[in-house]
């Protein structure tokens, strides 16, 4: 897992060379895509800007992309102060339903992301606990 931002500077070499190409050959960047540490299961897509007061951000593939993977996906602004920090965040969930735009502090955003996780059970764990209902079912069985 990279923790830690390498560079700090998005190379734009490929998307500058994609865009030369015919009109009808589009791409998309996806933005950030939470996932579980243990897994490496997929939570949630998120189309991030920086938050320059913009009241939109176009979101179309994102969200077919959600649909298909079965995860919810959010458009997220985050408003930086002139020291580079981030103070604020603009959350809007895309799909399954949209929603209206929340407001949220930094830690609001951050616990946010750890509900995310929290609604997850890693395959392997479900299928423990899948078998392990199972063994408890046939125990009560055994004793009707
Ligand atoms: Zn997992």
């Amino acid at each position: 897992m990279t923790r830690y931002e390498k560079t700090w500077k998005r190379d734009l070499t490929y998307s500058l060379w994609h865009r030369k190409l015919e009109d009808e050959l589009t791409f998309i960047d996806i933005d950030a895509c939470e996932y579980c540490a243990e897994c490496f299961e997929p939570l949630a897509l998120i189309e991030l800007a920086r938050d320059v007061g913009q009241k939109h951000k176009p979101s179309i593939v994102t969200k077919k992309l959600a649909r298909k993977a079965g995860i919810p996906a959010y458009r997220v602004f985050y408003k930086v102060n002139k020291k580079g920090k981030i103070v604020a965040f603009r959350v809007k969930e895309l799909y399954p339903d949209e929603s209206e735009e929340i407001k949220m502090t930094p830690e609001e955003y951050a616990d946010f992301l750890r509900r995310l996780r929290r609604g997850h059970t890693c395959p392997s764990k479900k299928q423990e606990e899948d078998r392990r209902e199972v063994r408890k079912t046939i125990f009560l069985a055994d004793l009707l």
